[in-house]
């Protein structure tokens, strides 16, 4: 008999957005050689890494020729010194975890997918638009899902006030990709009220905290009551640090966390043991020197950067009088398509009239039709030139 396969492979829509943008992309540039294209739209950093965190790589590296310093496999769930430095990251937001609340692992994505090894079937609650690997890894695992309206009506931020009593997997990013919105404390605080009330699970996402500035706005979901009770936390160095490459995060499962009288530290620490062979030594040591106080300026220095960036974008599009929704405390613009235009119709023109990519709203969810994705990642003189062919097609 044949073996039997996964067939929501074949059901999902294979419509990843980038897919798509790239074949605009290049079709374009068949036609255009000469075009300069100004790329507003990969969510992907663009400033090199600091040289004292590499130097530290570099001798984390080295350590592996000697027979006396020389490791074999690490820990599953992480070394000791880094993760006694993000408890510390965790301190400064008057949050204290244990130890064994962290889990070292190689980016948020995995986690915020593998995450569903620990369930069966379930509900899934997703805000629409939302970063596609909720969506997708939920639609794989065969989940019913439902999504959250996050529009202009709720201020991009969907609460759980018309959720029924049920229990729910509900995922929450938050500074958010793609509208760049930030929950507030209250916002949370209803978020972390309801899961424990309906027994839900909180899956927060915070890959973005870094390009929080705002004292008052809350960094981590633990800075909530009660959250210790109904919330995993997902973060990453990817934005932070520069380590889309290098690829490090962590995700913290509270020991007091328990669903149905089972403790989910306990499960995820036996999926980690089975499924899970740890990071890199040398990447940890990297991911490290990021936390100390020389490697959080350097970090600072390039969010600063790409903050500045945001706010020329935002200014300038704001200028030309369109709607943009977006906090200043991350690295996407959200905004409404002028003259009532879909997403693609949208990035056609820009593509057309300004050679400019950005991501098209709708490929984060149909509540994102009608909206548009520019992303600060670029370099600062990719940002002047969009900003002044925006400026110039406005004058046409
Ligand atoms: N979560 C969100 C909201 C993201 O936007 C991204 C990447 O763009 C990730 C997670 C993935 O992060 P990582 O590079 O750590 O896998």
């Amino acid at each position: 008999m044949a073996l039997k396969l996964n067939k929501n492979y074949k059901k999902i829509k294979n419509n990843y957005i980038f897919v798509e943008i790239n074949q605009r992309k290049s079709n374009y540039l068949k036609n255009n050689k000469n075009a300069k294209i100004i790329d507003l739209g990969v969510g992907d950093v663009t400033r090199p890494l600091n040289k004292e965190l590499v130097e530290e790589m570099q001798k984390a590296l080295n350590e592996q020729i000697h027979a006396r310093t020389f490791k074999g496999y690490p820990p599953e769930n992480g070394y000791d010194f880094l993760k006694i430095q993000i408890l510390n990251y965790y301190k400064q937001r008057n949050v204290v975890l244990q130890n064994k609340d962290i889990f070292i692992s190689n980016g948020a994505c995995c986690d915020v997918t593998n995450i569903l090894d620990l369930f069966k079937k379930n509900v899934a609650v997703i805000v629409s638009p939302t970063y596609p690997a909720y969506y997708d890894s939920n639609f794989l695992q065969g989940n019913k899902i439902l999504l959250l309206k996050s529009n202009q009506d709720n201020g991009f931020m969907a609460s759980p006030k018309n959720l029924k009593n049920k229990s729910y997997l509900i995922y929450l990013c938050s500074p958010n990709n793609p509208t760049g919105v930030v929950y507030t404390t209250e916002q949370l605080k209803q978020w972390v009220d309801f899961a424990n009330k309906t027994s839900s699970l909180i899956i927060f996402d915070c890959a973005y905290e870094s390009f929080i500035s705002d004292d008052n706005l809350p960094h981590f979901i633990y800075e909530i009551d009660g959250a210790k009770t109904c919330a995993i936390e997902i973060a990453s160095f990817s934005k932070m640090a520069g380590f889309t490459n290098l690829r490090c995060g962590w995700t913290v499962v509270p020991s007091q966390l328990k669903l149905n009288e089972s403790s989910i530290n306990e499960m995820w620490t036996r999926r980690q043991c089975t499924k899970f062979n740890g990071v890199p030594y040398m990447i940890q040591k990297g991911a490290c020197f990021a936390l100390t106080k020389n490697g959080k300026l350097f970090c600072k220095k390039n969010i600063d950067y790409y903050k500045t960036n945001l706010k020329i974008l935002t200014n300038c599009l704001k200028q030309l009088k369109i709607e943009t929704f977006s906090s200043l405390h991350s690295p996407y613009v959200w905004f409404k398509c002028p003259q009532g235009l879909s997403s693609w119709q949208f990035f056609d023109i820009l593509l057309e009239k300004c050679q400019i990519v950005g991501v098209p709203g709708v490929g984060f969810g149909k509540e994102g039709e009608g909206y548009f994705r520019f992303s600060a990642f670029a370099k600062r003189k990719d940002i002047l030139i969009a900003c002044n062919r925006l400026q110039q097609l406005k004058k046409d």
